[in-house]
């Protein structure tokens, strides 16, 4: 070896007097020889095509591993490479078109000044996963009835899309998801808001619980149950949420061929059951009995509704003769034996049940102060409601004011104090079975919230005698809460789906009007797997 030493003179010698004196260099000296040591031999390691880093492997003088020391490149180190499944998911989240996603890549190679910020070829997996699930689907022109701005109806021809084929579908999501077919719950959701009428699904494991990491990345970031990962399977624009668009739009579809629960508000659960509206006499969907709620009348099965509303028809089918029939008038439109309860199909839907009762509780409330003092409470507590007159708090909002119970008893007059307990007790079941997990004593909290209602002389709604009864046997007999079957994942769809339909929408008579509904339909659901 030659070593210069800081005179420049060169000599030559042995061994051991080199390492002898190496070892009188001062710290720094000793730095800069390793330094031009190693870049030469990294610089013979050379960095391959692969984009690796050099590694350059340094003996040791007395035995051992060799050590390898590999030179890190400053300019990229800190960048780690963004993959396909990181682009994909942010482009779900967001309800990014492929253009936007394409655009937010070369923000981010622009920001890190590396072209290889980004996984390679993100255009074309980007394209090619929107198709993913193409085969699936299809257009077709079907009848639908409308209702004219004059109250007349009449049928129509419109475009509605529909999955070709569940099974398979749901064989293939199970598939990537990396889910063993049978070990999950499907939840079919139908929902008439939004000027569209949709049938939805989400695959969920079927414990309930968020997904396990079966497929780390990005993408189970989004929970199964969530909207991210709920499909659209049949869609039709601007119809009306009647029993025969239900029923067209579920017949282009086999969904006798697997079990599901559904989960919808109360309004369309009676109209896909055949029952008549909860304005009726018998508006219950669990069970045939009536006002006020005293005594316990028989459960409803498909078999009971299918046998009566037939019964119903033969009798001339006029609507006001219903009642002697249950108010059962068409034949449920969900598959199922004879001795399948109602119960077991549609698990009550918690979200319309808070709804309906908050908003029960805070009208009635209002109605008794007087001067709209609940209203302006409300108002002034941030619990905005829809219209200051008229409009009826959301979920959110529903939310709120529960958890403003206290503040509201401290100012109410002492005669209307049990409102608040009542808001009270409400929030008590919603910690206790309205989530994901079952408390052992939400049937306690149940029978409570009853005599609260009681002592207060409210009539018992349709919506609160489902809760008082129907809700305690659901809920005993499946072991599960009801944020399992919840509605509100197919109610956020409408929004979450629209983000997708904005970028491909075109009029109805437009001649691209039925291909860009399709492709909307398979660009959402491509990206939710
Ligand atoms: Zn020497
Ligand atoms: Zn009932």
């Amino acid at each position: 070896m030659l070593v210069t030493s800081g005179a420049g003179v060169r000599h030559e010698c042995g061994q051991a007097a080199k390492l002898r004196y190496l070892s009188t260099l001062s710290p720094s000296s000793m730095e800069h020889v390793a330094c031009s040591f190693l870049r030469e031999k990294l610089n013979a390691a050379d960095v391959s095509s692969s984009g690796d880093a050099a590694t350059a492997s340094l003996s040791s003088g007395f035995g051992g591993h060799p050590i390898q020391v590999q030179a890190v490149d400053t300019s990229t180190s800190h960048v780690p490479q963004m993959l396909h499944s990181t682009m994909r998911a942010m482009k779900t989240a967001l309800n990014l078109s492929t253009n936007q996603t394409i655009q937010a890549a070369q923000v981010i190679r622009e920001a890190s000044g590396n072209r290889k910020a980004i996984q390679p070829g993100l255009k074309e997996f980007l394209f090619s996963e929107g198709q993913s699930v193409a085969h699936f689907f299809a257009v077709e022109q079907l009848q639908f009835i409308c209702k004219q701005p004059s109250g007349q109806v009449i049928s129509i021809d419109r475009s509605a899309v529909f999955c070709c084929n569940v099974s398979e579908f749901l064989a293939y999501v199970c598939s990537l998801r990396g889910m063993a077919e049978m070990e999950h719950h499907l939840k079919l959701g139908i929902d008439g808001g939004g000027n569209s009428l949709k049938i939805c699904i989400s695959v969920t494991d079927s414990d309930g619980l968020p997904a396990q990491a079966s497929m780390p990345g990005p993408s189970n970031r989004f929970l199964n149950s969530g909207v991210k990962k709920l499909f659209v399977l049949a869609i039709v624009e601007d119809v009306k949420e009647c029993y025969e668009n239900v029923k067209t739009l579920l017949s282009t579809m086999d969904i006798s061929s697997f079990l599901f629960t559904l989960a919808c508000d109360f309004k369309l659960a009676n109209i896909i059951c055949g029952i008549q509206s909860h304005a009726s006499t018998h508006p219950c969907l669990y069970c045939e009995g009536k006002s006020p709620w005293t005594t316990p009348a028989p459960s409803r099965t498909l078999g009971s509704v299918r046998r009566l509303a037939n019964e119903f028809q033969l009798a001339g089918g006029h609507q006001p003769a219903a009642k002697h029939f249950a108010n059962c008038v068409q034949s449920p439109l969900l598959p199922g034996l004879d001795s399948t309860e109602l119960i077991e199909l549609v698990p009550p839907p918690e979200l319309h049940i808070m709804l309906g009762i908050v908003n029960r509780l805070l009208d009635e409330l209002n109605n008794r102060w007087g001067n709209d003092m609940a209203y302006k409470w409300a108002h002034g507590a941030g619990i905005c409601r829809q219209q200051y007159h008229g409009g009826c708090l959301e979920g959110p909002a529903c939310k709120k004011l529960l958890l403003k119970a206290g503040e509201l008893w401290n100012i109410l007059p002492a005669h209307l104090k049990m409102f608040a307990v009542a808001l009270q007790d409400f929030n008590a079941i919603r910690l206790a079975c309205f989530g994901q997990t079952l408390a052992n004593d939400f049937a306690l909290h149940i029978a409570r919230f009853q005599t609260t209602c009681q002592f207060l002389q409210l009539n018992v709604t349709p919506k609160m005698h489902a809760l008082f009864h129907h809700v305690p046997t659901f809920c005993s007999k499946s072991g599960k809460a009801l944020g399992s079957f919840s509605e509100q994942t197919v109610e956020s769809a409408h929004s979450d789906f629209e983000a997708t339909w904005q970028r491909y929408r075109r009029p109805f008579n437009h001649p691209q009007y039925a291909a860009n509904l399709l492709q909307a339909v398979v660009n959402y659901n491509s990206f939710h797997i």
